[in-house]
């Protein structure tokens, strides 16, 4: 039980990626981060950053009252308390499972009486009970995944790191340990910081979402807040398959570009900014939720209807609305296939981007320093 603070935390990787950028972050004791972005978005970086295996190249991490990484200290992996599970190779194949499971506690000395009575213990808490001998061989993905879960929470550690430890499963199953994981966590208390690409997974097991695009975070805050207030655009395509649509905005409102679509400025939520800039027409992103944009069947509408998958609530569709493809979650509508549609959007977000966007966020900005990054050396301390 334990709480996680990255301060200011940029990490610069050898000829000069930047994994991290100013990362702020304070995860409370006993809660459950899900970190969300996409592919290269420093995911891994940043659970390599706690876990110490990377170094920051700025800013510092503390776990507790002590500090566990800076530009120039740097605490050793076992030595930070922490549990963690990866995708794959979790497991290793040539011990049994008891003496996976017991490994940490070997490691750290434990007498042998008090390890097997923990590693019973453990695989008691994973459903694995009497599983000590067994061949990991000859168990199913998700047991061996249990197995890598118990041997990451035998030693109790302080903080439990998961890097998709679920992503490498199929359904039903997955759901399912996604399930006891989040009351298994609970149980124990244990502060977690789990990776997922998986938007749902996230949103299912989170108390906070973290979401991260090129190392800098969006967006923190519970699910349904960054579902129903994304603080980007970016947030509300990836997280809630906004549409995002190029145009131009006034204090009137929103004009597309190439497209009939207007939006006036009733509809909109500015984000980043409080109004619209007062000079006319700055280039700005709408992105619009499926669930504000509401479909009308009518032959004579001016959409089509080209994708429609069914849904627990309604149909997911994509229409196509003069060359415009939106998609639409409209509760209670079955549309088919080619269907005519008249298309209303209720409401939408709106950004500036470009040279207003760069303005905009300076303003909001201009309080906080901003560092020149400099590439470690040695890069990754493994
Ligand atoms: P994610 O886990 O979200 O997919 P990563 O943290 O693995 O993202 O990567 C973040 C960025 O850092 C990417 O641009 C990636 O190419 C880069 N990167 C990751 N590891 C290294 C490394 N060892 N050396 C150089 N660049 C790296
Ligand atoms: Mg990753």
């Amino acid at each position: 039980m334990s709480t996680v603070i990255l301060d200011q935390v940029s990490l610069a990787y050898p000829g000069g990626t930047l994994g991290l950028a100013d990362i702020d972050l304070n995860i409370g004791d006993g809660e459950f981060i899900a970190l969300v972005g996409p592919s290269g978005s420093g995911k891994t970086t940043l659970l390599r950053t706690v876990a110490g295996f990377a170094t920051p190249t700025l800013g510092e991490v503390r776990i507790d009252d002590t500090i566990v990484a800076s530009s120039t200290h740097s605490v050793e992996p076992e030595r930070r308390g922490l549990g963690m599970v990866f995708q794959q190779h979790a497991v290793w194949p040539h011990w049994n499972v008891g003496r996976n499971v017991e490994y940490p506690l070997r490691r750290a000395g434990v007498p042998r009486a008090e390890r097997l009575q923990r590693v019973t213990e453990t695989l008691a808490l994973v459903g694995l009970s009497g599983y000590e001998k067994r061949n990991p061989a000859t168990l199913s993905g998700g047991q061996r995944q249990r197995v890598a879960i118990a041997r990451a929470i035998v030693a109790r550690p302080r903080v439990l790191l998961l890097d998709e430890a679920l992503s490498a499963l199929d359904e039903p199953l997955r759901d399912r340990l996604r399930l006891e994981l989040r009351q298994l966590t609970r149980e124990l208390g244990l502060t977690v910081i789990h990776v997922t690409h998986d938007r749902n997974e996230a949103l299912a097991l989170a108390d906070r979402l973290v979401v991260l695009e090129g190392g800098r975070i969006q967006q923190q805050g519970t699910p349904a807040e960054v579902l129903r207030a994304p603080a980007t655009t970016f947030v509300a395509n990836f997280i809630a398959d906004a549409t995002l649509i190029e145009g131009t905005v006034s204090p009137k409102g929103f004009t597309a570009d190439d497209h009939p679509l207007t939006l006036a400025s009733a509809a909109l939520e500015m984000l980043g900014i409080s109004s619209p800039p007062a000079a006319s027409n700055a280039a700005a992103e709408l992105a619009v939720l499926p669930e504000h944009v509401r479909i009308t069947a009518d032959p004579a509408g001016d959409a089509v209807v080209v994708s429609s998958l069914f849904g627990r609530d309604g149909d997911d569709l994509v229409v196509d609305w003069r060359g415009l493809r939106l998609r639409s979650r409209a509760h209670g509508v079955r549309c088919e296939r080619g269907t005519h549609v008249r298309v209303d959007i209720e409401r939408a977000f709106v950004a500036l981007i470009g040279e207003g966007a760069d303005s905009a966020a300076a303003a909001r900005s201009s309080s906080q320093t901003k560092h020149a990054l400099t590439p470690e050396p040695q890069g990754v301390v493994i």
